[in-house]
């Protein structure tokens, strides 16, 4: 059943719950660009399904005029899958933060991921606790000194665009909160995609990990240290967009044009790639050594969940709609 299309605005997807996120929080450019994005896909607000855990970023339902849960912690993939199986007709979309997504919630997270269900699932990353109040989290940086790390974190962080590439996803993008328009992009992106849809967002917290994009939203200094990847163009980056990245065998390097070094060299971005080796290399990228890439790593179409699950019913003895399963009144007794 396709969804009817209507003419709303931002305000329309406002609710009437007072946003209580610290002055100068990231979330506050998240939410904003969220409500613009639904508005312009035209989908009715009660065909629309925000879930979300616990976290500063899982507060984020209350203040969509959408139908909303906020379940238990690291749970909400979980939750959304029911969700959209129950109601396939459903827009479903998660908010996780990186404590949520990448400690309790991760086998949660993975699971949605490799199903393929028709999720678009919102990882907003300030790489460290907020809610709890500023311990280092699976996504901190090593050196972030926290409550928990006050001499500096010696753990390797975890990578969240890896994890989902690995996990098999077919959309996967990363976007960082001020750039209004790329993550605006990325939305309408992620909506139209069917499929399990994850976006990274790296989002400024004020209070406990201030700063720690800076070298991704400072207009000086991130010419140099993003990549903004763009489909079917060669990966440059820099003022002059003359450095750019090549492969020596299995290893990236970062290279200037014109030194013995031509476009012919130089890396072409393949977010429809059906191997996602190279989405996976990308994502690995980090400072100093290397700039660090935003925009769509991942973009194919394969079955979704719901696609398979149907297929396989139809193909059943005898043939049985999905929905049959769900209405079911099968049980068991576990001595
Ligand atoms: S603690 Fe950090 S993430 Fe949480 S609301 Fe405050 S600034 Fe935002």
């Amino acid at each position: 059943m396709s969804i009817p299309v209507l003419a709303m605005t931002a305000s329309d997807f406002s609710s009437a719950q007072e946003v209580r996120w610290c002055p100068g929080c990231g979330d506050y450019s998240i939410l904003s660009q969220l409500k613009q994005a639904l508005a312009s896909f035209g989908v009715r607000r009660e065909n629309i399904v925000f879930v979300s855990g616990v976290g500063c970023a899982s507060r984020l339902p209350h203040y969509i005029n959408t139908f909303g849960f906020q379940g238990s912690y690291g749970r909400a993939p979980a939750l959304a899958t029911g969700v959209k199986l129950a109601n396939p007709n459903l827009q479903v979309w998660v908010v996780m933060g990186d404590g949520d997504a990448c400690s309790a919630g991760l086998t949660h997270l993975t699971h949605a991921l490799r199903r393929n269900v028709d999720l678009k699932i919102l990882l907003i990353n300030n790489e460290v606790f907020g809610l709890s109040r500023g311990q280092q989290s699976p996504t901190s940086r090593v050196g972030t000194c926290s409550k928990t790390s006050p001499d500096g974190s010696v753990e390797t962080p975890l990578r969240p665009v890896s994890i989902a590439l690995a996990a098999e996803a077919t959309f996967v993008a990363r976007t960082v909160d001020v750039d209004v328009n790329h993550m605006s992009e990325i939305f309408e992106k992620a909506a139209m995609h069917r499929g399990s849809g994850f976006v990274e967002i790296y989002q400024n917290c004020k209070i406990f990990n201030d700063g720690v994009f800076e070298y991704a939203t400072d207009a000086v200094i991130k010419t140099d240290s993003i990549i903004h990847l763009e489909h079917g163009r060669p990966i440059l980056f820099g003022k002059d967009r003359n450095h750019a990245l090549r492969l020596n065998g299995f290893e990236p390097e970062v290279v200037t044009l014109g030194q013995g070094i031509t476009m012919d060299d130089i890396l072409i971005h393949d977010e429809r790639a059906a191997e996602p080796t190279l989405a996976f290399l990308l994502s690995r990228l980090v400072g100093p050594q290397f700039p660090e890439c935003l925009g769509v790593f991942r973009n194919v179409r394969k079955p979704t969940h719901q696609q398979l699950l149907d297929a396989a019913f139809q193909q059943g003895d005898p043939p049985r709609a999905f929905e049959s399963l769900l209405a079911g009144d099968e049980s068991w007794t576990l001595a």
